[in-house]
């Protein structure tokens, strides 16, 4: 009879298990557990308590229908009830004889008029941390609590805690989730503002200063050419943001035309080869002398490929060496940028093409730019529907490679766009 007993209430656990993953919410599953709790438990009712941080007690979440209204608004304070008691403590408790035992919060028992005379309740734990309690009252026929009510009790918690703890996560990663959003909405209306707004300011300083460069005597050449300078510096920040903003709004086109890829590479390494050479590092085209023509946007793979380039020498030391290979690979176009710099650490790899992504913080960097290089490389080469990714070792080196196809599909629609979650 025992045996038969035992297997009865297994088969009613697994059951309950199995209500983990098909259950249609959390609240008809901790519905399912008090229920099983009191009848397995032969006790009159059963709740389930779950801690509120902020009001710093425990509140009823899970308790029998007819009990809801009025147990929802009670609290049941961490000192002078049995509840608090196991919450505090992480251990279960089983008390016979309620009205003697101090422990026993009596209030509860006067709203609902309930005569609660045993109890028995236990921790509802994860992964080490309590978060409530489960409580079964009135063992009937005023039989005592058994070490195997306990152990069903416990089992039944350990279910509802694993339950309780998944919809906390779920909500957590929801609210993480609009925040992040909210932090992307605030990155694009940041490029759309600032892309538009300093364009025209920037152009008439750029304008008037060259103009003023011609006229001006040699004694003021240098500063009209450090204005010059930083105003062509400032330009490129912009049209870096104006590109971004572009793709985000849909407005980027692709222009096609037969362009060499070779001939886009090399003109890259001729507009780079002064600075490359100033600090020694030796910069090439590796190639097989093929034009490889590719249908596409000239100007967008210059930018990209430039971008790629002047990033390859920025972080490269005096004396190393930066190679674009151009070639074939399986029906794409492929070109990689490689150098033998700083490399990326492994952590930051996933993130160097998000905008505005930088590998050291603005307060340390020693380096210029805003972290848009590579989003922009990016969004330019996936307008071709090609793909564009690195390999890099922190202290070895990096290697950017692209592909491109050589019958091109359409750009991909604005709603699939590289900077859209
Ligand atoms: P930025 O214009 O600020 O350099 P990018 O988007 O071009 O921004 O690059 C993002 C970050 O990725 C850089 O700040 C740098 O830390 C890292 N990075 C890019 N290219 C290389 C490279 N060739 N070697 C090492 N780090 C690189």
């Amino acid at each position: 009879m025992i045996n038969n007993e035992r297997i009865e209430h297994i088969e009613r656990l697994l059951e309950v298990v199995r209500g983990l993953t098909t259950a249609p919410d959390i609240e008809a599953f901790l519905q399912t557990v008090i229920t099983e709790a009191s009848e397995m438990t032969d006790s009159e009712l059963a709740s389930i308590l779950e801690y509120d941080e902020s009001a710093e007690e425990l509140r009823f979440l899970a308790m029998q229908w007819f009990q809801r209204d009025m147990l929802r608004p009670l609290g049941v304070p961490l000192e002078g009830s049995a509840a608090g008691w196991v919450f505090k403590r992480g251990q279960p408790l089983v008390i016979q004889d309620a009205k003697a035992d101090q422990r026993h919060f009596k209030v509860i028992d006067r709203v609902t008029r309930h005569d609660t005379h045993s109890l028995a309740a236990v921790p509802l734990i994860v992964r080490g941390e309590v978060i409530g309690v489960l409580e079964t009252l009135n063992k009937k026929d005023d039989a005592h609590y058994t070490e195997e009510d306990l152990t069903i009790l416990a089992t039944l918690g350990a279910l509802a805690a694993q339950a309780m703890q998944n919809v906390h996560l779920q909500r957590k990663v929801k609210v993480a989730s609009i925040e992040l959003a909210e932090l992307e909405r605030l990155k694009t209306d940041f490029i759309a503002v600032t892309s538009h707004e300093l364009r025209t300011p920037l152009g008439l300083i750029l304008g008037h200063a060259t103009f003023l460069r011609e006229l001006v005597d040699e004694q003021y050449a240098e500063q009209l050419d450090t204005i010059v300078r930083n105003a062509t510096r400032l330009k490129e920040i912009v049209e870096n943001l104006s590109d971004v903003d572009n793709v985000q709004t849909g407005a980027a086109r692709v222009r096609s035309h037969q362009v060499s890829l070779a001939k886009i590479a090399q003109d890259t390494i001729l507009t780079f080869q002064d600075e490359a050479n100033a600090r020694n590092i030796t910069l090439k085209l590796d190639s097989n002398g093929d034009p490889f023509y590719v249908d596409a946007d000239g100007v967008k793979l210059s930018i990209a490929i430039s971008n790629l380039v002047k990033n390859a020498i920025q972080f490269t030391n005096d004396g190393g060496h930066v190679t674009v290979t151009v070639g074939n690979d399986s029906g794409y176009m492929k070109v990689s940028v490689s150098d033998d710099g700083v490399g990326i650490p492994a952590r930051d790899l996933p993130r160097v093409f998000e905008r505005f992504f930088q590998v050291e913080t603005h307060l340390t960097r020693r380096h210029g730019g805003m972290g848009l290089g590579l989003a922009v490389a990016k969004a330019m080469i996936e307008l071709h529907g090609g793909r564009l990714w690195v390999e890099s070792e922190e202290g070895k080196g990096s290697t950017f490679t692209f592909l491109l196809p050589t019958n091109r599909t359409p750009p991909p629609a604005p709603s699939t766009s590289p900077f859209t979650a």
